[in-house]
């Protein structure tokens, strides 16, 4: 396997004991979904490939959800708009495959079981001990219309200050964000395409 492959593998692997720690620390119950081939129930399951929710997890008194635990790599929200534009620091934020948000949507759909991404920092090889807590759901509100026109836009930035964590999974707000980013998404993309597009 090539070294990437493995620095991948690595990080997955950190990244999900980080996640089973965290819930074991805030005594959820979950489950892991065994993700070999022979075991895919339907072609919905199918259909998801390499696509699909590793846990279930059940927190008391809410439900349960599924749960896509990943590293990802930081990055600057919308840097450029920031940067050069609005004059202030960009928040830090994640990226996410719109094609992964559909997929998920679409679970959504069939089960009635809501699906989040735990996401969690990472440098070169070693995840930060941190999970950010994001509803599918929620990624809307960061998808401006523009998005779906546009190939270039195939993921959608969602700053760090809008994600939960463990301990406020239900809670229905940005957990520390004071700026609204969500609302102003339109902007910024109206911003950057008028700074890219001359
Ligand atoms: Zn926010």
């Amino acid at each position: 396997m090539t070294k990437e492959y493995d620095r991948k593998m690595k990080l997955k692997e950190q990244s999900e004991k980080l996640f089973r720690d965290k819930c074991d620390d805030n005594h959820f119950t979950y489950l892991y979904i065994d993700q070999s081939q022979m075991k895919f129930s339907s072609t919905l399951w199918k259909d998801m490939a390499s696509k699909r929710p590793d846990y279930i997890l059940s927190v008391p008194h809410i439900g349960s959800i599924f749960v896509d635990v990943k590293a990802k790599e930081e990055r600057l929200f919308y840097k450029d708009v920031f940067v050069n534009y609005l004059n202030k620091q960009p928040p830090k934020a994640f990226r996410i495959d719109l094609e992964e948000v559909e997929k998920f949507k679409k679970l959504q759909n069939e089960t009635s079981m809501k699906v989040w991404f735990a996401i969690m920092p990472h440098q070169e090889e070693t995840v930060a001990n941190e999970i950010f807590f994001f509803p599918v759901d929620k990624a809307d509100k960061f998808i401006p219309i523009q998005h779906y026109d546009d190939p270039l836009w195939n993921y959608v930035q969602i700053p760090e200050t809008c994600f939960s964590d463990c301990g406020k999974l239900a809670y229905n707000k940005c957990a520390k964000c004071q700026e609204k980013y969500c609302e102003k998404t339109k902007e910024y993309i109206s911003i950057w395409e008028k700074q890219h597009r001359k």
